[in-house]
């Protein structure tokens, strides 16, 4: 029954993800937690081209955060 709204699109699934988007960006979820190179937009916007990512952000995104979770596990060997 999930798959049924991708089939068949309807506004009410427009609008649920819609707001699945903009809520990521308020709260600087995933890719909406670095800003975007391609279209400019600032971290914690929404890319220009309302319900994609653009490729560039989410390779920003997935290089920052290897850096981030990286440099832990690193710590908590090194003890
Ligand atoms: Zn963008």
């Amino acid at each position: 029954m999930a798959a049924l709204s991708v089939v068949i699109p309807s506004p009410a699934a427009d609008a649920a993800h819609d707001a699945a988007h903009e809520t990521l960006a308020r709260f600087r979820h995933g890719a909406y937690s670095v800003p975007c190179d391609t279209c400019r937009a600032p971290a914690g916007t929404l890319c220009r081209s309302r319900r994609a990512v653009c490729t560039q952000r989410r390779a920003a995104y997935r290089e920052r955060q290897q850096a981030v979770t990286l440099v832990p596990l690193l710590v908590g060997r090194a003890r």
